[in-house]
């Protein structure tokens, strides 16, 4: 027979490696966000570390501290289940929650004595089984309700929802059991289950904070992967994508539009005498005007562009479109943009203006032997007085074309 009370010390030691894996997981470059739910986690393990006591308290005394460590527990729980729903979706409000809680542990407390032992072992598996389905429910719709994140949940989420449906499936099971079975004797431990489920019960609350640290690791983890890509992806400077951004999402963009049966274009952007900005103005003004032409480029083009900084004062634009000839179209109307808006700096207004060249990417050649063709059209752009879109043939009907 397995014994809860067996299971309810081991939860109070996996509580103890839990707080310590919160405490291996902050980092002094960790959002503050971040922390908030270390400490959350932290909170539900705090409440669970006092069933260690259950390990030296002599049987015939544990009447007495039985109900404060269930509401402890219980307190625990929710704390965890908190934690767990800040880490994984947008925050809750926080103080009604706290005050939810910890009115929750209390009253776990006064039940133990106000209600009969069916009852509360009833009241105890129904609030684990409410935390677990609440939690569920409010997964399920945070993750569709989601706009700037895919709606589909992450490998480490995944765990968590099986985890939890695990655990909730047990409480409610029991919960059900309780409704259905009567019984003279109602265990002391608070948990009356079914014969067959007390095993997994045990085994769940015996390694319930281990899993619970565990997978916040995993979820934490992930997004840290996350956002080192995304720093280095992106451009520090202009916020558009780098090089290695280009070099990495450019090829799959080309591909996925090729699939499509669309043309992507390839715009290569050059700020005309840009070192003279430099020199006239500072390196300041200089980064000033590279930010500018990086909003222009975004503002000015569909959300399927990419657009990304090729080096210096290079941009690269990778933009799908129907007909080549769109293409030229919307170079024209960057070149326009970028000349009419003008860079104010104190008492001057620099105007900018820039060159650009343009290839298509076609499934034979791909991108790179396009990026070198409009640099190419973009180097003789230059020659040909700057500020002004020239294509290749297959873009417009002559070449090189200068619109
Ligand atoms: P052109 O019209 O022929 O393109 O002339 P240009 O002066 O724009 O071209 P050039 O390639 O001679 O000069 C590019 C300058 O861009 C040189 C470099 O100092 C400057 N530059 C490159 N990266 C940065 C940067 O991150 N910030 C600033 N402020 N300047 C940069
Ligand atoms: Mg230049
Ligand atoms: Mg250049």
């Amino acid at each position: 027979m397995v014994s809860v009370y067996y299971a309810y010390v081991l939860c109070g030691f996996t509580s103890v490696l839990g707080t310590g894996l919160t405490f291996l997981l902050s980092h002094p470059q960790m959002d503050f966000r971040m922390e908030k739910v270390l400490r959350l986690y932290r909170l539900g393990f705090a409440f669970l570390i006092p069933l260690l006591s259950l390990a030296v308290i002599p049987i015939e005394k544990r009447a007495l501290i039985m109900p404060i460590l269930l509401g402890s527990v219980a307190t625990g729980a929710a704390c965890l289940g908190w934690a767990l729903r800040e880490l994984i979706a947008e925050p809750l409000a926080n103080k009604p929650m706290l005050v939810a809680t910890f009115t929750l542990g209390l009253a776990m407390v006064g039940a133990k004595w106000a209600l009969s032992p069916r009852a509360y072992s009833l009241v105890l598996i129904g609030v684990y089984a409410a935390i677990g389905l609440l939690l569920l429910m409010d997964h399920a719709w945070t993750v569709r309700s989601r706009r700037d994140r895919p709606a589909t949940a992450s490998r480490s989420e995944q765990v968590l929802i099986i985890t939890l449906t695990a655990y909730t499936g047990i409480f409610v099971t029991g919960w059900l059991h309780g409704l259905t079975h009567e019984s003279a004797v109602y265990p002391e431990h608070g948990l009356y289950l079914p014969d067959w489920l007390l095993p997994g019960a045990a085994t769940v609350i015996a390694i319930f904070p281990l899993l619970v640290a565990v997978t916040a690791f995993a979820v934490i983890n992930e997004r840290l992967v996350k956002r080192l890509e995304n720093m280095m992806l992106t451009d520090a400077l202009t916020g558009v994508y780098s090089r290695r951004g280009l070099n990495e999402l450019g090829p799959l963009l080309v591909s996925e539009h090729h699939r499509q049966g669309h043309a992507v274009a390839v715009l290569m952007v050059d700020i005309d005498h840009f070192k003279r900005i430099n020199d006239t103005h500072g390196h300041a003004v200089g980064d000033l005007a590279l930010k500018q032409v990086g909003a222009v480029l975004r503002e000015h083009l569909r959300a399927d562009a990419l657009v990304a900084r090729y080096g210096g004062e290079e941009f690269t634009a990778l933009l799908p479109v129907q007909q080549p000839s769109e293409a030229v179209q919307a170079a024209e109307r960057l070149r326009v943009a970028i000349s009419e808006t003008p860079l104010a700096e104190q008492t001057a207004q620099i105007q900018l203006t820039a060159s650009i060249g343009i290839a298509i990417a076609w499934p034979r050649t791909g991108l790179d032997d396009a990026l070198v063709e409009s640099d190419a059209y973009l180097y003789q752009a230059k020659h040909m007085g700057r500020n002004r879109v020239v294509a290749s043939r297959e873009t417009v009907d002559l070449e090189p074309i200068s619109v």
